[in-house]
Order: C-alpha cells, then sequence, then structure tokens
C-alpha cells in the first residue's frame, strides 16, 4: 500500500475521527403538535416524510441518521403518532420513557406560544429520573417578537431554552450546536460499558411470535439475582439470564412481558420499543413464527437490526406446529424474502417444547464472534489483489476502475473501505461482499463496505 502514497494508520485514524464507529443518539421527545417531526426533518436535512403522515398510519421507521457540524449521529422521532387509549399525559410519558431509555441526550421540544402545561411538567419529571443531557427546545419562535416566550420556560427548571422555528430553520443551528455539547462522541450504554460485561441481546418480532414464551423458556430458574453479579448496573427493564454457562442480558424484557397494553398506536410503540432494544443490544435475535407466512413486518424488524448494524440470529418459532407441506412452503420463502440476509445463522425452536433451544447459544456466539472480527490489513490486500486480478471490474467509458487497496476501519458490525482508481459499481461491490464474507466467514454479521475514488 505504502507504493499508492498512502499511510494506512493515517488513514485508519482518520475514519474512525470521521465517525465510522457507532453513532450516539439523540431523541426529541415532547406533546403532539409541538413541532417534533418538523425539527427532525430540520435536523436530518429532509422536508418531506415525516410531517406528511396521515393520521393512523403507522410509521415503522423512527430512527435517522444525521449530521451536524462534520459529526454524526441517529435521531429517534417520537412524532407522529395519535394520542391513544391512555390518554394523552400517559400516551406522551410512555413514548418519551421509551425514546429516552434508548437515547444518549434528549431534545426537549415545548411548543413556546403555548408555554409549559402540566404535561410538560410530567415529561420534566422523567428527564430528571433518567438524568440524561436535555437541550430545551423552545419552539414556534418564528420571530423575535416570540423570544419573551422562550423565556419563561427557565421556569421548568432544564437550563436555558434554546429559541428555535423549526419550520423555518431559525434558530437551530445555535440548539444543534449545544446537542453537540452535551452528546457523547459515542453511545455509552451500548458500547462504552461493555467490556467484560454480560453480553446484551435484544429478543424482537412482531406481536404473538411467542417472545414472552421463549424468555421464559429460556429463563426458566436460570434468572440471575441481580446482587450476585457484582459491579453490574441493571437497568428494570433487562433480564439477567444463565445460558451455556454464560450470563446473557437480555435488554428490554419490559416489552416483552406487555406492561402496557394498547390497542391504537400500539404498532407504533411496538416499533419504538424494538428500536430502543435494537439500540441497546449487541446482538438482535428476531423471532419469526415459522407457521405464519413471513410478513412485511417481519422484514422491517430484521431490517431495522441490519440497518443499526447489530449481528443477527434468526429463530423461527412454534417448530411444533409445522407439518411436512408448511415446512416446505416456509423454505421457499425464507428464499424469497429474506434471503437478503441469508448469512445469519439460523435456529428452528419451540417454545413450548423446548426443541433446539441448546442451538441459541451457539448462534447467538457465532454471530456475535463475525461481528467483531477484524480482517489485518495485509490479508484483506492480498486478497484484494488476487480477486481483482482474476475478476477485474468491467471496462467503462474506455477506463477501467481499479481498486488499489482497503482496511477494515472498524468492528462491531466490520466496517471496510476500499480506495479504487474510479467509479465502482453497485454490482462490483455486491461481488466484493460475498467473496469477503466467503473468504473471514462474518456469519451473522452484516458488513458495511464504503469505496473513496482517489483523483
Ligand atoms: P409533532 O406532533 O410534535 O411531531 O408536531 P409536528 O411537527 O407535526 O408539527 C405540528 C404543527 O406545528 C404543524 O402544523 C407544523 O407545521 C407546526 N409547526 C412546527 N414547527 C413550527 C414552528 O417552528 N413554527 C410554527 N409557526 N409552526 C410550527
Ligand atoms: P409475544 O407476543 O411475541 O411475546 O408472544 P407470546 O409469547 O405471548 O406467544 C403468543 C402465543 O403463541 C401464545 O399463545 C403462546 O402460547 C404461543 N406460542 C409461543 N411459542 C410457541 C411455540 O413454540 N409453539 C406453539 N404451539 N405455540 C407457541
Amino acid at each position: 500500500a505504502a507504493e499508492e502514497g498512502f499511510d494506512l494508520e493515517d488513514v485508519e485514524g482518520a475514519l474512525e475521527a470521521a465517525g465510522h464507529g457507532p453513532l450516539p443518539v439523540l431523541a426529541v421527545v415532547g406533546r403532539p403538535n409541538v413541532g417534533k417531526s418538523t425539527l427532525v426533518n430540520r435536523i436530518i436535512g429532509r422536508r418531506e416524510a415525516v410531517v406528511e403522515d396521515k393520521p393512523g398510519v403507522t410509521r415503522d421507521r423512527v430512527t435517522y441518521e444525521a449530521e451536524w457540524a462534520g459529526r454524526r449521529f441517529k435521531v429517534v422521532d417520537t412524532g407522529g403518532w395519535e394520542q391513544d387509549v391512555l390518554g394523552i399525559d400517559a400516551s406522551v410519558a410512555a413514548q418519551a420513557e421509551y425514546a429516552i431509555e434508548a437515547a444518549d441526550a434528549v431534545v426537549f421540544v415545548v411548543d413556546a406560544k403555548v408555554g409549559a402545561t402540566d404535561t410538560d411538567e410530567a415529561v420534566v419529571r422523567l428527564l430528571r429520573k433518567a438524568g440524561k443531557p436535555v437541550v430545551l427546545c423552545a419552539n414556534k419562535v418564528d420571530g423575535p417578537s416570540g423570544e419573551a416566550d422562550a423565556a419563561y420556560l427557565w421556569s421548568l427548571g432544564l437550563g436555558e431554552p434554546y429559541p428555535v422555528s423549526a419550520l423555518h430553520g431559525r434558530g437551530t443551528g445555535d440548539m444543534l450546536d449545544q446537542v453537540l455539547e452535551v452528546l457523547p462522541e459515542a453511545p455509552a450504554q451500548t458500547f462504552g460499558t461493555a467490556v467484560g460485561g454480560p453480553r446484551r441481546i435484544a429478543l424482537i418480532g412482531r406481536p404473538n411470535v411467542g417472545k414472552s414464551s421463549l424468555l421464559n423458556k429460556v429463563a426458566g430458574e436460570e434468572r440471575v439475582v441481580v446482587n450476585e453479579l457484582a459491579g453490574t448496573t441493571r437497568d428494570p427493564v433487562d433480564e439477567m439470564i444463565e445460558l451455556g454457562g454464560k450470563t446473557w442480558k437480555f435488554v428490554d424484557t419490559a416489552g416483552i412481558r406487555k406492561r402496557v397494553h394498547l390497542q391504537q398506536g400500539a404498532d407504533y410503540y411496538a416499533s419504538l420499543r424494538t428500536a430502543a432494544a435494537v439500540e441497546k443490544a449487541e446482538v438482535a435475535v428476531v423471532l419469526i413464527d415459522a407457521a405464519e407466512s413471513i410478513s412485511v413486518q417481519d422484514q422491517r424488524i430484521v431490517t431495522m437490526a441490519v440497518e443499526a448494524g447489530r449481528a443477527l440470529v434468526l429463530a423461527y418459532n412454534k417448530w411444533d406446529t409445522l407439518d411436512e407441506e408448511r415446512r416446505y412452503y416456509l423454505e421457499r420463502e425464507i428464499e424469497t424474502e429474506l434471503g437478503q440476509v441469508a448469512w445469519a445463522p439460523r435456529v428452528n425452536v419451540s417454545a413450548r417444547t423446548g426443541r433446539h433451544m441448546e442451538k441459541l447459544v451457539p448462534a447467538i456466539e457465532t454471530a456475535l464472534e463475525g461481528w467483531e472480527t477484524r480482517v489485518p490489513t495485509g490479508r484483506l490486500n492480498a486478497f484484494l489483489g488476487e480477486l481483482v486480478a482474476a475478476h477485474p471490474h468491467p471496462v467503462r467509458g474506455g477506463k477501467q476502475p481499479r481498486i488499489l487497496f482497503g482496511t477494515q476501519a472498524g468492528t462491531k458490525p466490520p466496517r471496510f473501505v476500499l480506495f479504487a482508481s474510479g467509479f465502482i459499481e453497485a454490482g462490483y461491490r455486491r461481488f466484493i461482499e460475498r467473496r469477503l464474507r466467503e473468504e473471514f466467514g462474518f456469519e451473522g454479521t452484516p458488513i458495511h463496505i464504503s469505496v473513496r475514488v482517489r483523483e
């Protein structure tokens, strides 16, 4: 690589600094209609998506990537769903609670024109309890005359209110500067405390696939008493379970236990819960009801885990109910509907009978191993050199783009940066990904490949 004029260590350092590591999470919370979705659109630099949502239409996507002043982070949007059967206070509180759990910092949006309401005060109490950094956004300050309204919000006791017009963009820059002040560089709850602690598993899947049954089955008598584990802090919604001789942390099990029974808005809560659990976990075990057709919802949950960059295991549950015909169709469905995650280890289980429960831990360990794999730069380039020689990129416009060299910029999940002499087509990138997997394993992990063209 030296003859290509790159100093690899510099490149790797620069890539880490440019945010190729895991991203911290910012949650935007507040009452309905204060302008959360408008603000999120402003932050992620997009104007359509969120606000256009029709009432009652389920939005599955709640996490977006954003960048401000050269730093990347994730934004969890809690806007855009209807007040539900819980009543306004409880629903805002539940929403805020879920989002805050998953976040490293919070933007609390208040409508400055309305002022602080009792509901706002209730959210403030939640924020205090959670102890996460908060930036107070006094929204709908469309002009200088509104700034006095914003100043009233000092009374909430959350520090300086930032006067903002999410609609017109006024003041959002100053507010985001403050967000970057308080937002940690890396997601603390996901990675900061990870060293040596129990591995974190998110058991996810659509309602009724058998999540709570599975949790009960694997936990059995093995639920670990908190005090036995010296030095482990435990979130009340997490569950320590001993499996295969090791302690594992199943995150966000309160959602699994159905603490909140909802009708309207239930899907939205479920998505938010899933997103929160995935953010907190290292590995996602997606449970799928093998007795039923694989649905769009199953695919979305898998996609959530993949996009979040978590290790992935697919568990097909209710295997005890399958007849031969269903088994035949299931295999076809898996090929067509979940072919893009064929790299994920698979287990066929029954939470009812206990079938193949012992295969769960090895599958999880395999996925985590793939997720943490690091390919030494020398080996990677030997492999790329042979690959490119044997299968060159197609010639385009009389030129042949060439991969010059590559480096693994990070793990959890593995991220590769390839340096090329010209534009590398998507098909060729997929080919490289496929060959990387064949060569180095990466079972159970998404891998990211980005290409930099060297001018
Ligand atoms: P959410 O329910 O908190 O997500 O609120 P929305 O983002 O859907 O906004 C609710 C309404 O307030 C919409 O009609 C927005 O256009 C409006 N709105 C949002 N931000 C501002 C703002 O800064 N100024 C004004 N005047 N209206 C705003
Ligand atoms: P959750 O909503 O994903 O937590 O699903 P539950 O654990 O509440 O299970 C939903 C229903 O599926 C319950 O009636 C369970 O008894 C049933 N169930 C769960 N796992 C199995 C299984 O492996 N086999 C069969 N036959 N039924 C199951």
